[in-house]
């Protein structure tokens, strides 16, 4: 994999074999066969032309132009994931919350994981929240181009109830306190509130989840408050209760989702909530070398599957579907959890090309980014890989270059 990042200040064009970057059909379906050129100027895609059509010219000739000749390879958008939580590294949870006191170590855990989220082709990731705050360091580290990495949407810490799950990912804030908390979210700058409304799945006990946090009345609260301020909110949410509570109350994405009901998906497909549906931190449990005590793997294979059965039944009611990882969880590493995350999609008997979908144009959409799409106008956010994504979504994993907008 080689990382190009894209200078506002050179020209750029490139030959390529196939474009797969038009999922929503509009110039007739999602492949444009080349050879195709792609013109890059001032950091964004000035013009796709064929062979035979009339090369671009750019607006400023004179400015230095690299050439680059992907022969057949296919150039798609980016990746983005929807769920991570880059504070945690997937791989030991105790050792990861030690670091959260070692800066240095803290940096190269977090260095590589940004990393590791780039070379798979992920451009962009939504921070699920960590109680310190992290990743919203970590998200300004980027941005001024310290670091490597993916554009990072931070929640800064999520918002619980006093004594209930998810300790390590935010304070407990007790419904009288929710106001000054969204200001104090909000004057750190996050770009969503992050709020955990039920606890986790039972790996132990099939379709039990933790108990529901928020009421009604709090959640809409919540809501009400982040729009106020200009934010959307993501929900934690598992169980059918917790799920249709956060839907009624106005979230804009709901996070998991486990054991959610055909109605909630239809109301989620009306009031155009989307749902991250994070499979493979459960999955990964099957195939883990540190299995948790007393795991079922029966009742975690039940729980994939019926999950996977639910994302089936999300795309046929038309409900907006993005791709979250859940990095950082156990078991879930950075970048590398993503294909399994496709996988995934694909075992539930979505087509290569509503994945693609999924894990681009519906993902940068719910990060707030216009990047979805290989068209004139669009930042020169790309990544191009060999063999057909669209006939074997498999083929993603070969990833050869990655295209960032510097
Ligand atoms: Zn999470």
């Amino acid at each position: 994999m080689q990382l190009i990042k894209i200078d506002k200040t050179q020209n750029y064009i490139i030959n390529t074999g196939t474009i797969a970057g038009d999922m929503e059909g509009t110039s007739g379906g999602p492949t444009n066969p080349g050879p195709l050129s792609i013109y890059l100027e001032e950091g964004r895609i000035a013009a796709i032309t064929g062979t035979k059509d009339d090369p671009y010219r750019f607006k400023q000739p004179n400015r230095q132009t690299t050439f680059l000749d992907l022969g057949s390879l296919t150039i798609l958008p980016p990746l983005a994931d929807c769920h991570v939580h880059l504070a945690l590294d997937g791989l030991d949870f105790a050792t990861a919350r030690r670091r959260w006191e070692q800066p240095g170590e803290l940096h190269t855990q977090i260095s590589t994981q940004l990393w590791d989220t780039v070379r798979h082709g992920i451009l962009a990731v939504r921070d699920g929240g960590d109680r310190p705050g992290i990743a919203l360091r970590y998200r300004e580290l980027v941005a001024s181009g310290e670091l490597t990495g993916p554009v990072i949407r931070a929640s800064g810490w999520a918002l619980r109830k006093p004594r209930k799950y998810g300790s390590f990912l935010g304070r407990g804030v007790p419904a009288e306190m929710l106001d000054s908390a969204l200001g104090q979210l909000a004057r750190h700058g996050v770009d969503q509130i992050k709020v955990l409304v039920s606890g986790v799945v039972s790996f132990k006990e099939y379709s039990r989840v933790g108990p529901v946090q928020y009421t009604y009345e709090e959640l809409s609260a919540i809501v009400q408050g982040a729009r106020n301020l200009g934010l959307g909110v993501m929900a934690h949410a598992s169980s059918d209760e917790a799920v249709a509570l956060a839907v009624k109350a106005g979230v804009n994405t709901v996070e998991h989702g486990y054991f959610l009901s055909r109605d909630t998906l239809k109301l989620m497909a009306e009031k155009q909530v989307a749902w991250i549906p994070t499979v493979v931190p459960v999955a990964a449990q099957l195939t883990s070398l540190h299995p948790a005590p007393n795991q079922d793997n029966y009742v975690i294979a039940k729980t994939v599957d019926r999950q996977l059965a639910m994302i089936n039944e999300a795309r046929n009611l038309g409900v907006t579907l993005g791709v979250g990882t859940d990095s950082g969880a156990s078991g879930v590493r950075h970048g590398y959890s993503y294909r399994q995350e496709l996988a995934l999609y694909r075992q539930a008997g979505l087509t290569p090309e509503e994945i693609i979908r999924c894990a681009t144009i519906n993902s940068a959409r719910v990060l707030g980014l216009n990047w979805g799409r290989i068209a004139p106008g669009n930042p020169a956010a790309m990544i191009a890989v060999s063999g057909d994504p669209l006939g074997d979504i498999n083929n993603l994993r070969n990833i050869e270059y990655v295209f960032q907008p510097v």
